[in-house]
């Protein structure tokens, strides 16, 4: 090949590098980075997507525990950009299993060829803007580089595992594993003693279904959770074909839904009712499955205030019900912060473990962790014996994944430095002197899949946009970011999701800055927002 006349000279040496070049660079293969890699690929761009993983799946690739699953309706998960695939896939059971989750994610990469354009077991150790390209460079853990116009990271909210750093974590003679990262082949848990740190969703998942095997469970609880019962079940033939042919309505009401789920608030006051009706309405909804117990009842029960008290009282009841023990039942209790200010785990059996004779709920908050010792787990009153400990403790979440890819943008300023206290963007999704990165992985709101289409069709038509017009970079005006990390800071500060310390707001990261990691709006307001944004060319953006 000879030197085309109009080449510039860092594109020659680029190209002698063997750097290849490609519109759009997707980081990670999950449920987001495969429909950025099928929409683009649609429009015309070219495009490929690098996994440090040997798969697709993303958070259903690395998070293989015993018990992971789907806590919002399998069929509200689903891609909905294809009819057919639609059609062709069965949903095994109502909140799906993380094995038939990967089975979904795997069939759709086939379906739509994806493979040939993923490169796995890649990496991406930095990206660094190349101011006289408009071009982002990769480079990989093999020291391999490409080159995209765009970055787009897919890397999800929960792709940084976070270890606590106690003392003494590397002495311990037994096996350990973090949830995300558990070993595809699984870890034989039958009769061992088994030590949980942790119950957040992973954990109460985890704990649950291990429970069944080990021979001896302790579990370490610093914060007691609220968690529902998930009342999962088969999906039988008749249902299937309901469930298909009511597609259109589904995905209707997760589109006008805050979080983008197919639950619908009730929009009476649950202080405007009489108690009994109250009541009433919450054991109707206690017992129907998933998230309809909190998302289809009144209203107010999700803001803070007298109705989310008296549901959280209502709840601690449920609880205190399941426990025999009192003692460890007010220690399952969530006495500390409100309902909903954490995220709220399905269960299916959960509680009912404290019954078990082989099972031991130690709290963590009254007695910390000092250590981690060859034999197991030291706290401030005793030392507790384990031949294995799962670290179900959660993740730098958001911004971790993000700042793990060591991004540098215009004038060698760098993102981590940038969201030092806490992140600045513009709607999530972009940030000043970072062109052409589209940051999708901060942007998404409630059911990630219903959240990511929108997002991903929005980057796809800007990306349309600059190519139509000849442009080659955009990027947000620091009035417009700063307009927006004031408007996420204020209207974000009464909000449930800042109530608690969660990784919500990063406070479950010793040294991370508090601050709300998502927007504080409903999908359809994030989506009115990046509608009105575009309708008037781009307001907000330097477009160059
Ligand atoms: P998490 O909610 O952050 O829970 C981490 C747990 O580890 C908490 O109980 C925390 O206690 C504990 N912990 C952290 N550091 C500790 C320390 N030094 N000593 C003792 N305990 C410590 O993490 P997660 O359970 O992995 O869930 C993260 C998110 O992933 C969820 O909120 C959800 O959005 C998603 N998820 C979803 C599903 C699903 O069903 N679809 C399943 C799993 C996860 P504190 O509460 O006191 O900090």
């Amino acid at each position: 090949m000879t030197d085309s006349p109009n080449e510039t000279s860092a594109a020659i040496s680029e190209r002698e590098a063997g750097i290849e070049k490609f519109d759009a660079i997707v980081i990670g293969s999950g449920v987001t980075g495969l429909y950025s890699l099928y929409r683009m690929r649609q429009l015309g761009f070219s495009v490929r997507a690098f996994d440090d993983a040997s798969g697709v799946g993303g958070t259903w690739y690395w998070n293989r525990y015993p018990g992971c699953r789907f806590d919002s309706e399998s069929y509200s998960y689903g891609y909905s950009f294809s009819d057919e695939l639609l059609q062709e896939w069965d949903w095994k059971e109502h909140y799906s299993s993380q094995p038939e989750t990967e089975r979904y994610l795997n069939y759709v990469a086939d379906k739509f060829d994806l493979r040939r354009d993923i490169q796995f077991n890649s990496r991406v150790m930095s990206a660094t803007f190349i101011e006289a390209e408009s071009c982002w460079e990769i480079v990989l853990q093999d020291g391999s580089k490409a080159r995209g116009q765009y970055l787009i990271t897919s890397v999800g909210s929960f792709s940084a595992g976070y270890v606590p750093d106690f003392e003494g974590i590397d002495s311990f003679k037994g096996i350990t594993s973090h949830t995300r990262g558990w070993p595809a082949e699984g870890i034989d848990l039958a009769g061992k003693r088994v030590g949980v740190i942790g119950t957040g969703a992973s954990g109460v998942q985890l704990i649950t279904e291990i429970a069944k095997e080990v021979a001896h469970l302790t579990v370490f609880q610093r914060t007691a959770n609220y968690c529902a019962p998930l009342r999962n079940g088969l999906i039988d033939d008749e249902t299937q074909k309901q469930i298909k042919a009511s597609y259109p309505e589904i995905f209707r009401i997760c589109k006008e839904t805050p979080g983008s789920f197919m639950h619908e608030f009730d929009k009476r006051s649950a202080m405007d009712v009489s108690p009994e009706e109250r009541l009433e309405q919450y054991e109707r909804l206690w017992a129907e499955p998933g998230f309809k117990k909190w998302l289809s009842n009144f209203h107010d029960v999700m803001v803070p205030g007298e109705a989310n008290e008296d549901y959280a009282e209502f709840v601690r009841n449920k609880i205190r019900e399941r426990v025999h023990d009192p003692v460890i039942a007010e220690m399952l209790v969530p006495k500390d912060h409100m309902f909903g200010s954490k995220r709220l785990p399905c269960e299916s059996g959960y509680y009912e473990v404290y019954n078990q004779d082989n099972v031991l709920l130690v709290d963590v908050r009254e007695a910390p962790i000092e250590r981690i010792t060859p034999k197991g787990v030291k706290t401030r009153d005793a030392e507790y014996e384990l031949d294995v400990i799962v670290y179900a403790t959660g993740f730098d979440a958001i911004t971790g994944g993000l700042i793990n890819l060591n991004i540098t943008g215009q004038n060698g300023q760098t993102l981590k430095d940038k969201f030092a206290a806490g992140p600045r963007t513009y709607m999530g999704i972009t940030s000043a002197g970072f062109p052409n990165l589209f940051t999708v992985n901060a942007a998404s709101v409630g059911n990630f899949v219903r959240a990511s289409e929108p997002l991903i069709d929005w980057v796809g038509e800007t990306m349309g946009y600059l190519r139509d017009n000849d442009f080659k970079r955009i990027a947000p005006t620091i009035k417009a970011e700063d307009a927006w990390v004031k408007h996420v800071n204020e209207d974000g500060a009464n909000i449930l999701r800042t109530q608690a310390n969660s990784w919500f707001v990063g406070a479950n990261i010793p040294g991370k800055a508090r601050a709300l990691l998502t927007a504080p709006d409903t999908a359809p307001a994030m989506r009115a927002k990046r509608a009105e944004v575009t309708a008037n060319g781009y307001e907000g953006f330097i477009v160059e």
